[in-house]
């Protein structure tokens, strides 16, 4: 039993006008896809122990991913789909195909581009060849995946940390079906609704017991895998919503019945789904006031892993504002970085940080400071963390300590070359910070980032913070996606564009 295995992930934010070309991907092809993913917490590393646990010799092709970003390029979808095609047709004889899409993948041309990878593999290899899926938990399920796939499987968790744990239930599914132990057929029921990012943490309510209703239902012998993705509201896209996917052993019915219920549970309780979150001032002064260090400021309007730019000033200058100290802020910006080697370790310095990659994340704010320490980037996590990755490199980075001199408590800027999502402290361990010391860490992120952060945080703080992730959908015109209870009824009438927040 042979089984290619191989991905192409990308959770597309169609309200950030900056595409995500075939450059931003990092792509590892053949022997090199199996020595990096093997040893990590991600579905890939599953796919590859399967191989030993379930029997099969493994093909890899190429596994391509990219922080999440703007729209695919027509280009970058096209080359990624083609290569893995060629490696495919170029493989000796296969049994199978494991495929690890994230499922909220957009691109120029395709709103449902996971399902568009999919049409092509299904041209070239035929309707009875076995292709087992996985998706993040926050995908927009399409029609097309169920139809089209012969299982998916999808993330129970939000922090993601069973991406291993599913790329492993995939392996026994396609490795079962091969041995003509099962014959999975599957169903996909949508409630028409948002499930909006702020209640998607499934470690508690309501999303943990909806998680556990789909646990329940996977222990019957029928049923193969339960599945509940909780969407990714940032695509405006036909497909937008949260969905429920059920595969059974040759039961139809069944499928279509234990996704309707799943379905159900979430529909029943959509109006629990209320927040009110402070705003950037408010949120300031009670960090500043909290005698609960460190406090984590989460700007969820600029959060990475959602596709915004990664270097907000709204927060930064709020803490300047009030003049709070001892807090860190983590920027994306190249520019920065290059003026802080130039200067050198320990050199003073001015200059104008972040709001520099559109006109959403607010405005550059000046600063002075020391240059504390460069450093090449690159960090290893090996920590279970949301993203399932180990190897991290967010290119050049800089240590700036404010203040001239600096604050009694220090405050700290870590500039960096590329868009870094905070679910690691190794980010700021690696230049030798103490996070659990400072009176406050400012993470840009939305629910992905407590798996690192809640083993320090005295208390934390959501924000409704302005940018391409803000949490309030009304920031936002819905062109494509449905009606979706919990989506302003305007939203989905007028033209699609991202609006400046208000
Ligand atoms: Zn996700």
């Amino acid at each position: 039993m042979r089984i290619a295995v191989g991905g192409i992930m990308h959770e597309s934010n169609t309200f950030n006008h900056r595409p995500t070309p075939l450059e931003a991907f990092r792509v590892q092809r053949g022997d090199e896809l199996v020595s990096w993913w093997r040893d990590t917490p991600h579905e890939a590393g599953g796919f590859i122990a399967g191989a030993e646990r379930f029997g099969y010799e493994l093909f890899p092709t190429l596994m391509a991913q990219a922080t999440p970003g703007g729209t695919v390029t027509r280009e970058a979808l096209e080359g990624l789909t083609r290569e893995l095609l060629d490696r495919l047709a170029r493989a000796p004889q296969l049994d199978g195909l494991l495929l690890a899409l994230h499922g909220a993948m957009a691109s120029e041309l395709h709103s449902d581009a996971d399902g568009e990878v999919i049409r092509r593999l299904r041209e070239q290899v035929g309707a009875d060849f076995p292709l087992v899926v996985t998706h993040d938990f926050h995908a927009n399920v399409s029609q097309q995946v169920v139809e089209l796939s012969t299982a998916l499987i999808i993330y129970k968790s939000y922090p993601h940390l069973d991406h291993r744990e599913r790329g492993l239930q995939a392996a026994s599914v396609i490795a079962r079906t091969i041995k003509g132990e099962i014959k999975p057929v599957q169903a996909l029921v949508k409630p028409p609704m948002l499930l909006n990012i702020v209640h998607q943490n499934t470690n508690v309510p309501p999303m943990d017991r909806v998680m556990a209703a789909a646990r329940a239902l996977e222990k019957q012998p029928a049923i193969v895998a339960a599945s509940v993705a909780g969407g990714y509201q940032y695509a405006d896209v036909p497909e937008l919503g949260p969905a429920a996917v059920v595969v059974t052993d040759g039961a139809p019915a069944l499928a279509q019945q234990g996704a309707r219920q799943l379905a159900d549970r979430l529909w029943s309780i959509r109006e629990r789904l209320q927040f009110k979150l402070p705003d950037v001032a408010r949120a300031v002064r009670e960090a500043s006031a909290s005698d609960r260090a460190p406090v984590i400021l989460v700007d969820m309007g600029d959060n990475i892993g959602g596709g915004s730019s990664g270097d907000s000033t709204f927060i930064l200058h709020e803490l300047l504002r009030q003049g709070v100290t001892g807090w860190v802020v983590v920027l994306a910006d190249p520019e920065a970085v290059a003026a802080c080697a130039r200067a050198g370790v320990g050199a003073a310095l001015r200059l104008a940080v972040g709001g520099k990659r559109d006109s959403l994340h607010g405005q550059p704010v000046a600063v002075s400071g020391r240059v504390k320490c460069l450093h090449d980037g690159r960090y290893e996590e090996n920590e279970v963390r949301h993203d399932g990755q180990r190897y991290h490199d967010q290119g050049l980075t800089a240590l700036l300590e404010l203040g001239d001199p600096p604050a009694e408590r220090a405050s700290y800027l870590l500039l960096t070359s590329r868009r870094q999502t905070p679910f690691s402290l190794q980010q700021l361990l690696s230049v030798g910070l103490q996070p659990a010391r400072q009176r406050a860490l400012v993470v840009k992120a939305a629910i992905a980032y407590r798996a690192a952060y809640e083993t320090i945080a005295g208390a934390i703080i959501e924000i409704d913070s302005p940018g391409l992730t803000a949490v309030n959908p009304a920031r936002f015109r819905y062109r494509r996606a449905p009606a979706l209870w919990g989506l302003p009824a305007s939203a989905n009438t007028e033209e699609g564009k991202y609006d400046k927040p208000h």
